[in-house]
């Protein structure tokens, strides 16, 4: 028997389960280039319901009990009287959402001496210090390419809402009950014939360039590695040596890298600077691959056409945080990976890793970030170590 402690987000405010908007989602089998989707032996929820809050559980209530585990819940994530540091000396493995992150920093895994195994329900397991991991032999986990597409359409959203001034036109009907078109349009243009890039083609980059292509953009990308040619020519992307030369090159740039010490506050002022006055840039990786106040400060100055994504830093972030209500801004919560669709397969792909590991069986090669000591399967693919603590596992 294993404690299982997992940590996800609230309720919704008006109750579980929420009322639904549809009956049914579409069934996914597989994922681009013909990888299979979880292949759980079952799973105990509707698709399309919600599973990743507290009372959803990640659908893994009655597995748990049927296979003889303590299965532990909560949201309660923040400081050592939380829930989460009650309970995690005796785990032997943490469940945790980047929505929601459960922060595992040295300090924290410290104190967890019987943790085993560390499963990001998503993707992106930077909320976990993975230098302090593989010196612990915890094996990192997460659900590779569960919500690629997800994030993917959101960050073309987000795309179209900056360049086609959506939030301001949309507040000018609802808030003000206005019709002001001027106003409306002062600041909307067609994304057609723009220069539009990724920093990183990997799972999430390269699903938004093809779907930016039929939008007859001029579509680049930086990447540590170049596509190979036949992928390069059918998405129709110039490749740039540097992330440097990607930035003075677009009118908008989507973030798809991991957050590691070498993409860390990557994006600057002095980048933000190089850009054409009045570019985009769209987040939907994490928070800390930008500097906060930068952002801020080239919205305010007209630098920066407008900014948009879903990631902050910490999760959640501060009331008076300055991305609430810096201008010309499409933030949301930390939404875009977690659509009741990604959900499905996050959920499933849990119980995947679960089954897997309990059998001794060895978990899928893409799903893993850490094992035996050193970053494996996707982890060696996607992450860098240079032996310091990974930028983003303190919450702080
Ligand atoms: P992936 O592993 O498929 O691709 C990552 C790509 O980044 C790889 O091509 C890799 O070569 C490249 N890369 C690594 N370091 C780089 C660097 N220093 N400079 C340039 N490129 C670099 O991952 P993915 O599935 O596409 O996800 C990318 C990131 O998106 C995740 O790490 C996660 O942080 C974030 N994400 C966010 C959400 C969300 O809900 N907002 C959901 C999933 C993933």
């Amino acid at each position: 028997m294993a404690k299982i402690l997992m940590v996800l987000y609230p309720d919704p405010v008006d109750g579980f389960p929420p009322k639904y908007i549809r009956d049914s989602i579409p069934t996914i089998d597989s994922y681009p280039g013909g990888s299979s989707t979880p292949t759980p032996s079952g799973i105990d929820f509707t698709p399309g319901e919600m599973v990743a809050c507290v009372s959803g559980a990640l659908g893994l209530k009655k597995w748990a009990a049927d296979n003889g585990h303590e299965l532990i819940v909560t949201s309660d994530k923040e400081g050592e009287n939380s829930e989460f540091e009650k309970y995690l000396p005796e785990a032997d493995v943490v469940i945790s959402q980047p929505f929601w992150p459960a922060y595992l920093g040295k300090d924290r895994l410290e104190k967890a001496k019987n943790l085993k195994l560390a499963i990001t329900a998503g993707v992106g397991s930077d909320h976990v210090d993975l230098t302090e991991a593989m010196k612990r032999n915890i094996t990192v986990a997460e659900v590779t390419y569960s919500n690629s597409i997800s994030v993917a359409e959101h960050a073309a959203m987000t795309i179209l809402n900056l360049v086609r001034n959506f939030v301001p036109a949309h507040r000018i009907v609802t808030d003000e009950k206005g019709w002001n078109i001027a106003d409306a349009v002062k600041w909307s243009y067609d994304l057609e014939g723009m220069d539009v890039g990724v920093i990183a083609a990997g799972r999430i980059g390269r699903a938004l360039l093809k779907r930016m292509k039929p939008f007859d953009v001029n579509l680049h990308y930086y990447d540590l590695y170049r596509l190979d040619p036949q992928t390069e020519k059918e998405l129709g992307a110039t490749y740039h040596e540097s992330v440097e030369d990607l930035m003075r090159s677009v009118d908008v740039v989507s973030i798809h890298s991991p957050l590691t010490s070498d993409t860390y506050h990557m994006v600057d002022e002095k980048m933000i600077n190089s850009m054409r006055r009045g570019s985009y840039i769209v987040n939907t990786a994490r928070a800390e691959i930008v500097v906060r106040d930068d952002i801020v400060k080239a919205l305010e100055s007209g630098q920066l056409g407008g900014y948009g994504g879903d990631v902050w830093y910490p999760q959640p972030p501060a009331e008076d945080h300055p991305w609430r209500t810096m201008p010309r801004n499409a933030m949301t919560p930390h939404t875009s990976g977690s659509s009741l669709s990604a959900q499905t397969r996050y959920a499933a792909g849990t119980r995947e890793i679960l089954e897997d590991f309990f059998a001794g069986r060895q978990l899928r090669d893409s799903y893993i970030i850490v094992q035996g000591g050193a970053l494996a399967g996707t982890g060696a693919k996607s992450y860098t170590t240079d032996g310091k603590a990974s930028p983003g596992s303190t919450g702080k």
